[in-house]
Parts: C-alpha cells; sequence; structure tokens
C-alpha cells in the first residue's frame, strides 16, 4: 500500500514534495513555499525562505505561530520564514480543518487567468471537468470559480485581502490564485493538499490551452 504524506515526518515530506514540484515546472528557483500544521493546530513548519526547491532538506524549514506569526523554532539559527508566510498563516487562521497549505508559481496557472479573466475580476471559473470532483465538488454542473488576487509587493497586503475569502465561512474551494504569480491550495491533511494541488494544475493547464470561447 501507497504511504501517505501524513504518514511520514512533516518535514522529510515537504523536502520531498517540493523535488516533485520543482521537477514538474511549479517551483524553479527558489520560488513556492509548502507548509504543514503541527497536531495541536497552533503552529506549522514552511519552507525557509531562500533555498532551491529541487534540494531542500528536512533541515531547511521554519515553525511559526499560527496566531501572530512569530518564529518559534528553527533548525539552523540564521534560517527566516518564507516571505509568503502571512498567506499560509491566514488560511490556518480562519479554516481550523486545515492541515496544510501549498503554493507553487506555474506558468500554466498564470496563463489560465491571463486567457480567461478579465483584468477586474475577482475569480476565475472553471470548466466542468471530471477532475473538479477532486476538490471535493461533486454537482453535475459544477459552477466554481477560483478566487483571484492582485499581487500587491506587500504579501501581507494580500493576506489581508485573503482573509474576505474566510468571511463570514469557509469557502468550498479549497483554492486561491494570486494573478501573475501562482496558487495556493490547502487541505484536511498533506496527503489532500498535494492530490488538490495537482487537480488544480491540471484544470488551469487546461483552460491556459484553451481559447476564451471555448
Ligand atoms: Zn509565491
Amino acid at each position: 500500500m501507497a504511504t501517505l504524506w501524513d504518514e511520514r515526518e512533516p518535514r522529510a515530506a515537504l523536502a520531498e514534495i517540493a523535488r516533485h514540484f520543482h521537477a514538474r515546472g511549479w517551483m524553479a528557483g527558489t520560488a513556492g513555499n509548502l507548509s504543514v500544521r503541527n497536531t495541536e493546530g497552533t503552529s506549522f513548519w514552511i519552507t525557509a525562505s531562500g533555498y532551491p526547491k529541487g534540494q531542500l532538506t528536512p533541515d531547511d524549514f521554519v515553525k511559526v505561530a499560527v496566531a501572530d506569526g512569530q518564529v518559534v523554532e528553527t533548525c539552523k539559527p540564521h534560517d527566516r520564514p518564507s516571505a509568503e508566510t502571512s498567506i499560509h498563516q491566514v488560511i490556518y487562521r480562519h479554516d481550523p480543518t486545515a492541515r496544510a497549505a501549498l503554493h507553487v508559481h506555474s506558468i500554466a496557472a498564470v496563463l489560465a487567468v491571463e486567457r480567461h479573466a478579465p483584468t477586474n475580476a475577482t475569480a476565475l471559473a472553471l470548466p466542468a471537468l471530471e477532475m473538479i470532483k477532486g476538490m471535493g465538488i461533486w454537482d453535475e454542473a459544477p459552477h466554481v470559480a477560483l478566487p483571484l488576487f492582485e499581487n500587491w509587493r506587500d504579501v501581507p497586503a494580500i493576506a489581508r485581502e485573503i482573509e474576505r475569502l474566510f468571511d463570514p465561512t469557509t469557502p468550498t474551494l479549497s483554492a486561491l490564485m494570486i494573478r501573475r504569480h501562482g496558487i495556493t491550495v490547502w487541505g484536511t491533511s498533506l496527503q489532500q493538499a498535494y492530490d488538490r494541488i495537482e487537480i488544480m494544475e491540471y484544470i488551469l493547464d487546461y483552460l491556459s490551452r484553451t481559447s476564451p470561447t471555448t
């Protein structure tokens, strides 16, 4: 039987997942960030800033408190958490069921939004592909939209805008997109987040290859 990601030591699992995503072109150079929350729900391990994602080791992570974003543990003294930690923090703070959040920079996601979403659109309608079931949506003709956010240089400003997603309830689709940047997907387990980011990338890859009229 396959070993699920959640059965592995969290940092070792994330380091291997980063290699998978790097090999697929979703984490070029040092791009992207991955996190897993502890069982108590109070903190999460996240990729440290500045390390190449194709070569991560279990020591290249920093533990951050969900409540205030403060670093609570490092493997190496001078490591800092990912510059996009505040986005993970918002997800964990507002969705108590979220155990893992994965964020990648893929070409397909950027192109899909550029091709199919008007400049000021706040969401991208997703096609009713079979694969949407993999996101936990089983409607016969689903109307699902991927929330879109502007890519401000001030990452906490993006995080503040993302907070609106969770007001008043957790969204149906556990994914969001920052324009010209990439998607973030979360799940109730690391395995679910991993499976769902593959599903979202499949759907966005499909969209990036279709014209807006099809
Ligand atoms: Zn990013």
